[in-house]
């Protein structure tokens, strides 16, 4: 692959895109806002952003995250964790607390993570894959009659199987009672799980990682399905 040279106001308006992209999310609905419109959203979106941050982790009540939800990890409705209701300006005092998709024309009702083998999602006891089941609470098959509800042999890393598994969604408080990291505040859009280096690594890698809040911090940019690519600052990336 061919390196590219960029120059540095060049490198700089990069840098300026990325920041922009991570603290806007999709909230300018595609068409980038005016600078006087990026000030008025950050000055009025970012305090509450900082305050009433969600975190997001895959993993069996009372054991370890074996999962940590950055903003591009796919949901069951195959959206992505960026695409669904991330942030409230009061947060709901339900619990669980579920996080429903935006996008148009889907019944997602709460993000919900499932483990990948290789390129694939695991499959269902039925033998389909994710995708083949509703994405609507129940996730019924649409293409056999003897499922009655998306659920799968899979055994997590962690050792324990996937149906003791849950996807929580936690406040920072209810987060640091649990004794995980939270990392520090920071400005950009669904970060979900996401607080520090060693969130890139699985839960049963993290153990040996040991995970302290108060690691290298890394942007997330893209994931794609069997690498998580990261952004630092000054334009470098790096991938697991
Ligand atoms: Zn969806
Ligand atoms: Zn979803
Ligand atoms: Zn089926
Ligand atoms: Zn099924
Ligand atoms: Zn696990």
């Amino acid at each position: 692959m061919d390196a590219i040279n960029l120059d540095k106001p060049a490198l700089e308006a990069v840098d300026d895109y990325c920041e922009y992209r991570r603290i806007v999310g999709e909230d300018d609905g595609g068409k980038l806002f005016t600078p006087e419109e990026y000030e008025e959203y950050k000055r009025k979106v970012l305090p509450l952003r900082m305050k009433n941050r969600l975190y997001v982790s895959f993993g069996v009540p009372g054991g370890i995250d074996c999962k940590l939800i950055g903003p591009e990890t796919q949901c069951f409705c195959e959206h992505r964790y960026k695409q669904h209701q991330t942030e409230w300006e009061v947060v709901p005092s339900e619990r669980p607390l579920a996080l429903p998709c935006k996008v148009r024309g889907c019944h997602c009702s709460a993000y919900t993570y499932v483990p990948w083998l290789g390129c694939n999602p695991v499959r269902c006891r039925c033998k389909h894959l994710p995708q083949d089941h509703s994405e609507a609470t129940g996730h019924l098959c649409r293409k056999c009659n003897s499922c009655s509800g998306f659920n799968s042999p899979f055994t997590c890393g962690c050792g324990r199987p996937l149906f003791e598994h849950r996807t929580l969604v936690e406040t920072k408080l209810e987060r640091q009672a649990r004794g995980q990291p939270v990392g520090r505040d920071v400005p950009y859009a669904a970060m979900g799980g996401l607080t520090g280096f060693s969130s890139l690594l699985d839960g049963y890698h993290t153990l040996e990682a040991s995970c302290t809040g108060n690691n290298l911090f890394l942007f997330p940019l893209f994931e794609t399905k069997s690498r998580s690519f990261f952004f630092y600052s000054q334009g470098h990336s790096v991938h697991l």
